[in-house]
C-alpha cells in the first residue's frame, strides 16, 4: 500500500467532517498524518439531511460545486399545522450535497499535506510504550502502523475510543434513528427555508424535516421508538394531510438511513495519546441531531492541539486534556442546554406541543428566557415541564 509508512505523528480514523477537518489542522501545522476512511468513497453512503450553519467560519467559500440550497431560516410545525417562523442568524445556512462536501474536506485535508487510505477499516489499536500500533485492514490484509496520537472520528458506531479505554459507546435507546427519501417533484412552502413537523404520530421523540435541496429535497425524519421503525414513521408521514398534497407527485431517487447519538457528549474525550471528536464523542446537538458544524469545529480543535502536542513532544492526556477544554468552552454549555430541551420536548403529549406553540407564537428569533417565563407561568400544565429552566 503506497500510503503506507511506518510510522505517523497523528492517524485520524474516519474520514467525515471531523476526520478531514482533524486531519486538515494537523498536517497544515506540521504533523506527518494519516487519514483512514473503511468507506471506499469519502463521503458514501450519507446520513444525513446535509443543513449546515456557517460555512463561513471555517473559511469555507459556499461553492456551487456542493452548496444546493442556501437557507435564511424555517418554520417549525404543531400535529395540527400551526406554523412558527424561525428567523434568527442561527436559523441560516446552507444544505450540501454531502458526497461532494465531505470529499471537498477531505481534498483540502490532503493539500494540507495528510496521507489517505480509503476502503480501510481500522480494526484495533495497541498501547506499546508511548505510542499507539493501529492495526488497518485493506483489502483482506492487516497492516501495522505506529503512530504517537490518534483521533478517533469514527462517528455514531464508533469503537476506537472504547479500544483506548474511553467510556464511548451509546446507549441504543438514545439513538435517533432515522430515515430519509432524497425526493424530486416536493413542492416546497419556500425554497429557502427549511420545514420541521413534530408530533408523537408523526415522529415519537424526535421530528421530521423537509429540507430544499436544489432541485430535490430531502424528506426524512428521526424517532426514538422501539415499537415502531423509522421507515415506517417515514411512509406515514408522506400520507400525513400537513404535506400530503405538497409530496402527492414526488418521488425518491435515494433512501439515506442511519443514527444521531442525542444522549450529549461522552464523559471523557482525551486520554494518552487519544482524542476523540464529532459524533462518536457526542459532539451534536441532542434537540435537532445537527452535528455537521459541531464535528468540524471540534475536528479542527484536535488538530491543532494534536499537531501542538508533537511540537512540544508530549502527548500525555495532561497536555492533550487541552482539547477538551477548548471545545467545552466554545459548545459544551449549549449541548447540555439542548439535552435539557430535548428531554422536556420529548414528554409533551400533541396537545401541549400545540399549547406550546401557542406560548411561543407564529415566530421566533433567539429565544428570550425572560419573556418566555413570564408566559409558561401562566401555563400550569407547561409549567411542570420547564420549572427547571425558567427558575
Ligand atoms: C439522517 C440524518 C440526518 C442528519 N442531518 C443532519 C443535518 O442536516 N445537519 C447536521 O449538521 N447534521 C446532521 N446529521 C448529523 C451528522 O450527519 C453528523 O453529526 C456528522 O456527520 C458527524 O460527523 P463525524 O465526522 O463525527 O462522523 P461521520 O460523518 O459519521 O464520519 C465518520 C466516518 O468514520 C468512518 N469510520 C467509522 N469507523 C471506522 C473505522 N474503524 N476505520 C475507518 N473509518 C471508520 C465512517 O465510514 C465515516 O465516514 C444527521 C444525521 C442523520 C443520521
Amino acid at each position: 500500500m503506497r500510503e503506507l509508512k511506518d510510522s505517523y505523528d497523528i492517524v485520524v480514523v474516519g474520514a467525515g467532517p471531523g476526520g478531514s477537518c482533524s486531519a486538515y489542522e494537523a498536517a497544515l501545522n506540521g504533523a506527518k498524518t494519516l487519514l483512514v476512511e473503511k468507506s471506499q468513497e469519502i463521503g458514501e453512503p450519507v446520513r444525513c439531511a446535509e443543513a449546515i450553519p456557517g460555512l463561513e467560519d471555517f473559511n469555507i467559500k459556499p461553492s456551487d460545486e456542493f452548496v444546493r440550497s442556501k437557507v435564511k431560516g424555517g418554520y417549525i410545525f404543531t400535529p395540527s399545522g400551526k406554523r412558527i417562523k424561525v428567523s434568527s442568524d442561527k436559523a441560516t445556512g446552507y444544505v450540501v450535497e454531502r458526497k461532494i462536501f465531505d470529499k471537498y474536506l477531505a481534498i483540502r485535508a490532503a493539500k494540507a499535506g495528510s496521507k489517505i487510505m480509503v476502503k480501510s477499516t481500522v480494526v484495533g489499536l495497541e498501547r506499546d510504550g508511548d505510542e499507539w500500533v493501529v492495526e488497518i485492514e485493506y483489502l483482506g490484509e492487516i497492516y501495522k502502523v505506529r503512530s504517537k496520537i490518534v483521533i478517533a472520528a469514527d462517528g455514531v458506531e464508533s469503537n476506537i475510543a472504547e479500544y483506548a479505554g474511553l467510556k464511548a459507546k451509546k446507549n441504543p435507546l438514545e439513538v435517533c434513528s432515522c430515515a430519509e427519501f432524497e425526493m424530486v417533484n416536493v413542492k416546497l412552502i419556500d425554497s429557502e427555508m427549511l420545514e420541521f413537523y413534530f408530533g408523537n404520530e408523526i415522529a415519537k421523540g424526535g421530528y421530521a424535516w423537509i429540507f430544499p435541496k436544489g432541485d430535490c429535497a430531502n424528506v426524512g425524519l428521526g424517532v426514538r421508538d422501539r415499537k415502531k421503525k423509522a421507515i415506517n414513521y417515514l411512509y406515514d408521514f408522506l400520507e400525513n394531510e400537513l404535506v400530503k398534497d405538497r409530496l402527492k407527485d414526488a418521488t425518491p431517487i435515494e433512501l439515506k438511513v442511519g443514527g444521531a447519538p442525542v444522549s450529549g457528549p461522552i464523559e471523557k474525550t482525551y486520554t494518552d495519546g487519544l482524542l476523540v471528536v464529532g459524533d462518536a464523542a457526542g459532539q451534536i446537538s441532542p434537540l435537532t441531531g445537527g452535528g455537521i458544524y459541531l464535528a468540524m469545529d471540534c475536528g479542527l480543535m484536535a488538530g491543532r492541539v494534536a499537531s501542538e502536542a508533537i511540537k512540544n513532544n508530549d502527548w500525555s492526556e495532561d497536555f492533550l486534556k487541552k482539547y477538551e477544554e477548548m471545545w467545552k468552552k466554545k459548545h459544551f454549555n449549549m449541548l447540555m442546554d439542548h439535552l435539557k430541551y430535548r428531554k422536556i420536548l420529548e414528554k409533551l403529549n400533541d396537545e401541549e406541543i400545540e399549547e406550546l406553540a401557542d406560548v411561543l407564537g407564529d415566530s421566533l428569533e433567539d429565544i428570550d428566557l425572560k419573556k418566555f417565563a413570564k408566559k409558561i407561568i401562566k401555563r400550569p400544565s407547561l409549567l411542570k415541564y420547564f420549572k427547571e429552566i425558567v427558575f
